[in-house]
């Protein structure tokens, strides 16, 4: 169960570990993107933090409400919109249903819908998928995570900017599913 004290801590190490890494993040969106997925990100996180800090949410619908129009209004790019759907729908169920399977997974029916891209697409997606199937079974991990992250290296992009360089996209991680690992880093920091 989240609630706004966790949930608050959750996108605090994510914000610190998007500022920590955001050159990397912008050098992984080079070879196979425009080369700005850290500054994105870190501008994305920059204003949530500014949304969120020191501000008393009533509960995790007014928190994650915060959180989807700092990002979808700030991140920009196709990851913007995508991190903010995310946001938004848990928003939607945020005071009735604080089940971290639940969020995670209305969560991720909302990128797929918005972006359209399925699992071996090489994006987020990638990430997302295996990483709320272990959370509704109780069994996330660092090694979760970071497998499903990798997975992503030998992948042929077929969404996004990397789409368009077909096979070519093989052997390069995937940014956007390297950012929401730190996304998912540090949910399990929170002991949630
Ligand atoms: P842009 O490509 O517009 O510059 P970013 O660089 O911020 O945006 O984000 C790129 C990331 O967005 C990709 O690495 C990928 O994970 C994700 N992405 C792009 N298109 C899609 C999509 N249709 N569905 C899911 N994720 C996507
Ligand atoms: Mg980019
Ligand atoms: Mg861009």
């Amino acid at each position: 169960k989240l609630t706004v004290t966790t949930a608050q801590q959750w996108l605090d190490g994510f914000a610190a570990a998007i500022a920590a890494h955001k050159d990397y993040l912008s050098e992984l969106d080079t070879p196979i993107g425009d080369g700005d997925h850290g500054s994105n990100m870190a501008r994305g996180l920059t204003a949530v933090q500014a949304a969120i800090d020191g501000q008393d949410f009533a509960g995790l619908k007014d928190l994650f409400k915060a959180v989807a129009m700092a990002l979808i209004s700030k991140v920009g790019g196709a990851s913007g919109p995508l991190y903010g759907t995310a946001f938004l729908e848990m928003a939607k169920l945020g005071d009735q249903d604080a089940d971290l399977g639940h969020l995670l997974d209305a969560a991720l029916a909302g990128i797929r819908k918005r972006g359209g891209a399925a699992p071996g697409d090489k994006t987020l997606v990638d990430v997302w998928t295996p990483v709320v199937e272990a959370v509704k079974a109780g069994s996330l991990t660092q090694t979760v995570v970071d497998d499903a992250v990798n997975s992503t290296k030998d992948m042929v992009a077929r969404k996004g900017r990397a789409s368009y360089l077909g096979e070519r996209s093989v052997g390069h991680l995937d940014p956007g599913s390297v950012s929401s690992g730190y996304l998912f880093t540090a949910l399990i920091a929170t002991g949630v």
